[in-house]
């Protein structure tokens, strides 16, 4: 039985065996780049979501819960609400509680009600 292969044929096939593998280990290779790229891709990404999350949770962090109220328009904002971050200083009041907005006339926007 052994006589039928050759050892000629035996190297031959370890040739083929030996180059499907270096292929692999390209295709691995290249793999393995594009991981790493997608990860450093995704930490970048998180790395902007956090810097987001941050800037109002440090706000949040002062315990009260803060309401903006626009004096020109009426209406009285929660503050991530964009429509408070667009608020002129000199138009702005803050308020720790809706209640005392609410006695001074002011309307309560989408933001709040959503609540
Ligand atoms: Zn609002």
């Amino acid at each position: 039985m052994n006589s039928d292969i050759s050892s000629g044929q035996i190297r031959k096939a370890f040739l083929k065996i030996k180059k499907e593998m270096n292929i692999l280990y390209m295709k691995l290779e290249h793999l393995e780049e594009e991981n790493i790229k997608l990860n450093n891709k995704i930490d970048e990404d998180l790395k902007n979501k956090d810097n987001n999350l941050t800037t109002p949770s440090t706000k949040s962090n002062n315990q009260q819960q803060l309401f903006i109220a626009n004096t020109l328009s009426g209406k009285v904002h929660l503050p991530h609400c964009p429509y408070a971050k667009k608020i002129a200083i000199q138009n702005k009041e803050e308020f720790e509680d809706i209640k005392q907005a609410l006695r001074q006339k002011y309307i309560k926007c989408s933001c709040i009600s959503a609540i």
